[in-house]
This record gives structure tokens, C-alpha cells and sequence, in this order.
């Protein structure tokens, strides 16, 4: 690395001492030759105006945002592209000259990993998400452009999931079906669903003894059930698929391929997936022990 030419990168969140984006970003330049620098920054809902203008005066290559900066950083960039638009909520920008430009790549992180992980086309097929927090919005914008057959979206608030329902319907057109958790309705979606996907953090280091409340026992014998926690690899919620033989995939994949667009997005460079997927794996097999 040549210190006097490096471009610095990172990730803006609070909290942020957990991520495992440093270590990701940092191999994949080693790894493709960049001369880069990823550092992991906690900041504030106060600090962000700031922070946001440091990445255009200290010229970074560009920044990861995460929790709970994805929506609140939106004015302060200079375009929205691709689901960012759609959705309202980014995840990386791109600061390329004077301009900062704003992307998600949550939805694509999750199809990329759905298609090239799970060999599961998603077109045609009925699903089932539960939660309907930020990841859930980035899933179900997604997954509608991907041709789906019918979409449930499954929260513990009547207000909250209507509202997700009704923002689907006026972007897309798209009429999803909002279910709330604990109602006789889950059996009856359960019994048609090709993809369940766990969008809530139940089940989520520490406490992951927790599951979602959801009969996987209806559920078809292909139907694929997926979370996007991935520490632990395995939560309680797969183990009980698992059990009942049913496919199933961890929310791993779905940070490596985001990882990947983000280098994509900032180099113009596609790092490798599985070197990077194995150093994630080794890291949170080791903090698992
Ligand atoms: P979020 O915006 O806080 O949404 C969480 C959703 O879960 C909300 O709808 C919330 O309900 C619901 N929920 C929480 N506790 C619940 C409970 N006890 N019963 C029923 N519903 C409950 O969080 P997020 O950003 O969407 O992230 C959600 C999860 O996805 C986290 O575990 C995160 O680590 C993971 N994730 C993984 C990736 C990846 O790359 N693998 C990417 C993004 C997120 P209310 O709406 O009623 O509060």
C-alpha cells in the first residue's frame, strides 16, 4: 500500500464496533490490487451532516451506511440510483468528484445469494417475509421487480405492516398482503409459500435460542426458508427448518455479495466471492466458540 495515495473507505454507524466490513473490504483490495483503506467510523444521528461532508472534503473513495443512518442520509447526497431511489434508504455512496452518489444493495445482495447459493429463481413463486423493518422494504422492492406471484408481508403492527403494503402498491403497483404474527392466516400462507424469509432479528447473537413465531411444519416440502441473521450461521430459526427437511439458507451470502457490489460501485472491480465468504465464515465460527 502506498500510504501517500491511498483512498480511504468505511462504514458510518452507531453502533459499528461489531462490523465485519473492514475485514471484508480490506481482503478484497489486498486481493484485487487496490490501493484502498476500509476503517469503521461510530457516528452519531448529530454527527452525520459532518461526517457526510468529510467524505466529500477528504475525498473517500466512498462509505458504507448502516443502522440507523440508511434513511436520515438521503438529503445529504447529491442523487439516489437503482432501489435507492425506490426504496429511500442507502447503504453505500459513491463520491466520484464532487458528487455523492447513493445506493442499496440489500435486495441484490439477497437475490445474488438466493440464485447463486440456493439455486432458487424466485420469478412465479409465493413468499412469505417476516418483519417488516428496513430489510424487509429493501427485500419485498426487490423481489417484486423479480416477478413474484404473491407477497406476505408478516408484522406484530397492523399500522406498520399496511403501511409498507400501501408504499409497495404506489411505487410498483404491486399488491402485497399484510398478515399479522400470531393470527390462523399464517397457516394457510405457510401451506402455499415457495421462500420464507426472517427479517426480524429474532434469534440474533446473543439471543439466539429466539425464533420467529412461524408453523414451518405447513410449509411445502421445497418451500426454501431463509434468514438474514448471520451470526449465529445457523440460528434456531434454520436448525427448525433443518429439522423438518426443508431448505435453507443463512444471511452470510447475502453480506458477502453486498460487500462485493459495494467494491463493485466504488472500483469498478468484482472481488472474488468465495476467499471472502470463507474469511467471514472463519470469523464468526471463531467468535461462535
Ligand atoms: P429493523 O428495521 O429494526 O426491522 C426489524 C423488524 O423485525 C421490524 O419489523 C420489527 O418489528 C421486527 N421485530 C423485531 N422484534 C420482533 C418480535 N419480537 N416479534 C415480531 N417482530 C419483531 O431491522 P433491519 O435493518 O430490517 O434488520 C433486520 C435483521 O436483518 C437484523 O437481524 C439484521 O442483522 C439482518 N440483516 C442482515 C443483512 C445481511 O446482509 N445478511 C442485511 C440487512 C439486515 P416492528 O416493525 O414492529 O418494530
Amino acid at each position: 500500500m502506498f500510504i501517500d495515495q491511498v483512498k480511504l473507505y468505511g462504514v458510518f454507524g452507531d453502533p459499528v464496533a461489531h462490523s465485519l466490513s473492514p475485514h471484508f473490504q480490506n481482503e478484497a483490495f489486498k486481493l484485487l490490487g487496490v490501493n484502498g483503506l476500509y476503517l469503521k467510523f461510530r457516528i452519531t444521528a448529530e454527527q452525520l451532516p459532518a461526517a457526510i461532508a468529510a467524505v466529500r472534503c477528504l475525498e473517500f473513495g466512498g462509505v458504507n451506511i448502516t443502522i440507523p443512518h440508511k434513511e436520515a442520509v438521503t438529503p445529504y447526497l447529491d442523487r439516489l440510483e437503482g432501489d435507492a431511489k425506490l426504496t429511500g434508504s442507502v447503504n453505500t455512496i459513491l463520491r466520484r468528484d464532487d458528487e455523492l452518489i447513493g445506493y442499496s444493495t440489500d435486495g441484490e445482495g439477497f437475490l445474488l445469494s438466493l440464485r447463486h447459493q440456493a439455486g432458487f429463481e424466485p420469478r412465479g413463486k409465493k413468499v412469505i417475509l417476516l418483519g417488516v423493518g428496513g430489510a424487509a422494504r429493501a427485500l419485498a422492492f426487490r423481489l417484486v421487480q423479480e416477478g413474484i406471484a404473491a407477497l406476505y408481508l408478516v408484522g406484530r403492527d397492523r399500522e406498520k405492516t399496511e403501511r409498507l403494503c400501501q408504499a409497495l402498491r404506489e411505487k410498483t403497483g404491486f399488491s402485497a398482503e399484510a398478515v399479522l404474527f400470531g393470527t390462523s392466516r399464517l397457516k394457510m400462507i405457510a401451506a402455499q409459500a415457495g421462500l420464507v424469509v426472517n427479517t426480524t432479528p429474532l434469534g440474533m447473537y446473543p439471543e439466539t435460542k429466539l425464533f420467529p413465531p412461524f408453523p414451518l411444519e405447513d410449509c411445502p416440502r421445497d418451500c426454501l426458508v431463509c434468514d438474514l441473521i448471520y451470526h449465529p450461521l445457523t440460528t434456531t430459526f434454520l436448525r427448525r427448518a433443518g429439522a423438518l427437511k426443508l431448505p435453507t439458507l443463512s444471511g452470510l451470502g447475502m453480506l458477502v455479495y453486498q460487500g462485493i457490489l459495494a467494491c463493485q460501485i466504488w472500483t469498478g472491480l468484482t472481488p472474488p466471492f468465495s476467499p471472502l465468504y470463507q474469511l467471514l465464515e472463519g470469523i464468526l465460527q471463531q467468535e461462535e466458540q
